[in-house]
């Protein structure tokens, strides 16, 4: 049976992981569907201590999870479907088999939130995307204008990032401000490259009959006044839920699914603990779930010493 299994294996997981590790407790950490989390697909994260020229997304997770998995961590790839936290020790069922665990760090971060649209729907993959590092070189997206949706800091993220391949860059957003911090407003909107769409929504993505993206449809919020603007590529990013849905029932959240933490890092059930985004709808920064990790870990050992007495 596993002390401690951390399900998640972003910057909140690895470091709950590496402090767990250094309390001697090896735990387990279940990687998800996307090893090292949301920072793996972002470019450049100049906002963590200790990077002062910034250190790119992937190559901070790999360190991460080195650091944790010298003091005894250790990895498996796998996506946890249910989870039975009625009794102690827990099951957690990972690619159809059963894991025993004393206690769970839950910490499963967020994905992304898609605009909803049918549309959307028949086009992933085919030109609506939720990654500009991801995608934004496919051939399919170079020298055509390109649309970023959102008015948040990933919005403007990859907006200049997508100004590398795309003709010209429209930034729609529902209103007609940014939400995004200062400095990544600023780059963007100074960006020649980038031409900001404020007030409006898309309401229809083209063209489900051609089995591709042409361009979009638009409604102006404010005058209601309809347009298309041609484009090769939709990219969405309009924000985040949290991956939270299979512990539904168990774990008390908010109406939105983000888990609620009764004391500390620890939830409503006595030795699940919670750390990162899929508990944070207010910081949400890499910094941030990482300091919840490394709480949520030395909650998790002095709970496990505590039932040891
Ligand atoms: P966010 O800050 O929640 O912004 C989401 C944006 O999408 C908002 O502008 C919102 O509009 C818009 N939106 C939401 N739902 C929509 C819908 N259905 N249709 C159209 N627009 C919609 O999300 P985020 O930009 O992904 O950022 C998440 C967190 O990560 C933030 O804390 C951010 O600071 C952080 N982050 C940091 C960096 C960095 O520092 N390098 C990079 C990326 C993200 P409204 O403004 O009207 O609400």
């Amino acid at each position: 049976m596993e002390k401690v299994v951390i399900i998640g294996s972003g910057c909140a997981g690895w470091t709950a992981a590496l402090y767990a590790a250094r309390a001697n407790l090896q735990p387990l950490v279940l990687t998800g569907v996307q090893p090292g989390g949301l920072l793996t697909t972002t470019t450049i994260v100049e906002n963590y201590p200790g990077f002062p020229e910034g250190v790119d997304g992937y190559e901070l997770m790999t360190r991460m999870q080195k650091q944790a998995e010298r003091f005894g961590a250790r990895a498996q790839f796998g996506t946890v479907e249910a989870a039975d936290l009625s009794k102690a020790p827990f099951v957690l069922t990972v690619d159809g088999e059963p894991v025993e665990t004393r206690t769970v760090i839950v910490a499963t971060g967020a994905s992304h939130r898609h605009l909803g649209l049918e549309s959307e729907h028949k086009l992933e993959n085919k030109g609506v995307t939720y990654c500009a590092t991801c995608d934004g070189a496919l051939p399919m997206f170079r020298n055509h204008p390109l649309v970023v949706v959102g008015g948040g800091d990933s919005a403007c993220e990859e907006a200049t990032y997508l100004t590398r391949f795309g003709s010209v860059v429209h930034l729609v957003h529902r209103r007609h401000a940014l939400r995004a911090s200062k400095i990544m407003a600023e780059r963007a909107l100074s960006n020649p490259k980038i031409k900001p769409v404020w007030d409006s929504a898309v309401t229809e993505i083209l063209d489900v009959n051609q089995d591709k993206v042409t361009g979009v449809r638009l409604k102006n919020l404010k005058t209601g006044a309809e347009r298309t603007v041609d484009c090769a590529g939709v990219f969405v990013a309009i924000g985040h839920v949290p991956s939270t849905q299979i512990f539904k029932g168990a774990i008390t959240m908010d109406e939105n699914g983000y888990i609620q933490p009764q004391r500390g890092t620890m939830t409503n059930v006595p030795g699940v603990f919670v750390a990162g985004d899929c508990a944070d709808h207010v910081y949400r920064q890499a910094i941030t779930a990482a300091g919840m990790g490394c709480a949520a870990a030395i909650e998790a050992e002095r709970y496990l010493a505590a039932l040891n007495q």
